[in-house]
C-alpha cells in the first residue's frame, strides 16, 4: 500500500486560531459591507432626483466606488466561508484544485485561501 494519498491534516492547535481569525474576519467583512452600502448615494432614498450635473456626477462616482468595494468584500466573504467550510471537513490547507498541501507561508499571508500558488496562477491565465 502506498502512503502517497494519505491526507496530511493540519494540527488542531494550529487550526483553531485560524478558524477564530477567519470568523473574526467574516464579522468585520459583514460590517464593512453594511458601511459600503450605506455610503452608496443610490441607497439614500431621500436623495434628490433633480440634482445639478455636478451633484449627479458625485452620486454616480460614489455609487461606482461603492459597487467596486462591495464586490471585493463579497468575494472576501465567499472566500472566508469556503476556508471555514474546509476547516469543517478537515481539508484546510489542502488545495481544492490539485489536492496538494498549500504552502504554509501562503496560508500565513492569506489564511482564507483554498488553492495553492500554482493553481491560483493557472486560474489567472
Ligand atoms: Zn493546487
Amino acid at each position: 500500500m502506498s502512503k502517497k494519498n494519505e491526507v496530511i491534516k493540519f494540527p488542531m492547535n494550529l487550526i483553531m486560531p485560524i478558524k477564530d481569525f477567519l470568523e473574526d474576519e467574516m464579522v468585520k467583512m459583514k460590517v464593512t459591507k453594511k458601511k459600503i452600502n450605506q455610503a452608496d448615494p443610490f441607497s439614500d432614498e431621500s436623495r434628490s432626483l433633480n440634482n445639478s450635473v455636478e451633484e449627479d456626477l458625485d452620486e454616480q462616482l460614489g455609487h461606482f466606488d461603492a459597487q467596486i468595494k462591495s464586490r471585493f468584500v463579497d468575494r472576501q466573504i465567499i472566500q472566508i466561508r469556503k476556508a471555514l467550510a474546509r476547516i469543517k471537513i478537515g481539508k484546510y490547507g489542502i488545495c481544492e484544485e490539485c489536492g496538494e498541501m498549500i504552502d504554509t507561508e501562503r496560508l500565513a499571508i492569506k489564511p482564507e485561501t483554498t488553492v495553492c500558488v500554482k493553481c491560483k496562477k493557472e486560474s489567472e491565465k
